[in-house]
């Protein structure tokens, strides 16, 4: 199950942020996942709750942003959304391609919950 260590990597780095932003406490976390990367949404958010308990993101909401797979094609430049994994130019054919997009796992963004923003009201 390789979400473990995707959710393990992902707690490290939230937890650096949330410090390094004086945030208390995480209310929403946003997820980009591109398709390539296989993972399971159910899976990715089992994991997160687990891991995400005491610490600043426990009880966070996940929001997972899948991202589609484009590719470029290396004979003709064409970029195209490439489906199930049919990696072929659609324009001319060639099967030569550069992915473009559909690799991504990155946190986009999190938001803290109201608790941590005492000091601004
Ligand atoms: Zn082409």
């Amino acid at each position: 199950m390789h979400e473990t260590a995707i959710v393990s990597g992902l707690m490290r780095i939230l937890d650096t942020q949330a410090r390094a932003h004086d945030v208390k406490r995480i209310a929403r976390v946003t997820l980009k996942v591109g398709r390539l990367r296989a993972v399971e949404p159910a899976q990715l958010r089992l994991c997160f709750e687990l891991f995400a308990e005491d610490t600043v993101a426990a009880g966070a909401q996940l929001v997972i942003d899948p991202v589609p797979v484009r590719a470029r094609c290396t004979h003709c430049q064409a970029e195209f959304e490439v489906p199930r994994y049919r990696f072929d130019c659609p324009r001319c054919g060639a099967g030569e391609v550069t992915v473009i997009s559909g690799q991504e796992l990155y946190i986009e963004s999190f938001e803290p919950a109201e608790e941590s923003r005492d000091d601004e009201r």
